[in-house]
């Protein structure tokens, strides 16, 4: 299947599952605009990167996916926007009565009221090019809770909200809304906390990884940010015009239990 002559604006791509999707939107061959709140030389390097082993047109854009204008300049900055990825997201982990109100307003912004922002932004876009996709990155925390993670849950449960409507909005035109929802991704991050928690616990890697991080993932396997691009590609793709309004989980079983 092949995305050319498309552009797909992935948030906060310089890393994890962002950088996944950019890679295999880019490799079905569409053009790619990768973002962070940083402005390295690294961050224009993956760019480049991409644009070497694919063919396809790659830019990083700088923007600060926790404020509303910083959201609406990179879609214009972007200047065409196919394929929406609202991907870029953080985490805190506290008791709701120890949980910093900074820290709930970053994730609140961050996590759910950018894709708010890139997808007022993108609509009139994609309405002008006849076609579209706004595929949110959410989490089976969109579907499901756990204790300590109330702004994530209460985010990642506002994008399943969010992208129900954004679908209704555009169910009449050639234009699909659909939330991926990620159980535990085997992304740089996650791979970094292995070494901790298997001398914290005095456990394997296989211990640590079957019986502390995938306690919930009845596969016992974490998921791979190659196979979150693949989800997002199928979700752009042809086959996929009729899914709208729905949420794709891609975590092992978790939300079956
Ligand atoms: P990550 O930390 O590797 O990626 C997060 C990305 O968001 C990075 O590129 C980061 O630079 C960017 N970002 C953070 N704050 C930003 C800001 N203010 N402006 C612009 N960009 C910003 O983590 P990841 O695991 O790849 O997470 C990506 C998305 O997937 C998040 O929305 C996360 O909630 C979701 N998710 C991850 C998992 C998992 O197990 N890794 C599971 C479910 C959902």
């Amino acid at each position: 299947m092949s995305l050319k002559g498309k552009t797909a604006v992935i948030t906060g791509s310089n890393s994890g599952i962002g950088l996944g999707v950019a890679w295999e939107m880019a490799r079905a061959g569409a053009d790619v605009v990768l973002n962070s709140f940083t402005d390295r030389a690294e961050d224009h390097e993956l760019a480049a990167q991409i644009a070497a082993q694919t063919g396809v047109s790659a830019r990083y854009i700088q923007a600060d996916m926790s404020k509303g204008a910083a959201c609406r300049a990179l879609i214009a900055a972007a200047g065409r926007c196919d394929i929406l990825v609202n991907n870029a997201g953080i985490q805190h982990v506290a008791a709701i009565e120890a949980f910093p109100t900074e820290t709930w307003d970053a994730i609140i912004a961050i996590n759910l009221s950018s894709a708010f922002h890139t997808t007022a932004a993108a609509l009139p876009m994609m309405r002008q090019a006849g076609w579209g996709r706004v595929i949110n990155i959410a989490s089976a925390h969109g579907l499901t809770a756990s204790p300590y993670k109330a702004a994530y849950v209460a985010a990642k449960h506002g994008v399943v909200g969010l992208t129900k409507t954004t679908a209704l909005e555009t169910a009449e035109e050639p234009i699909t809304a659909n939330a991926i929802c990620p159980g535990y991704v085997l992304t740089p991050l996650v791979e970094a906390q292995i070494p901790d928690t298997m001398k914290e616990y005095d456990m394997s890697r296989e211990d640590v990884i079957r019986n502390v991080m995938l306690t919930r993932q009845p596969s016992k396997e974490f998921a791979t940010v190659e196979q979150l691009g693949g989800t997002a590609v199928f979700l752009a793709s042809e086959a996929a015009a009729q899914i709208t309004g729905t949420t794709l989980s891609v975590d092992g079983g978790w939300t079956a239990l």
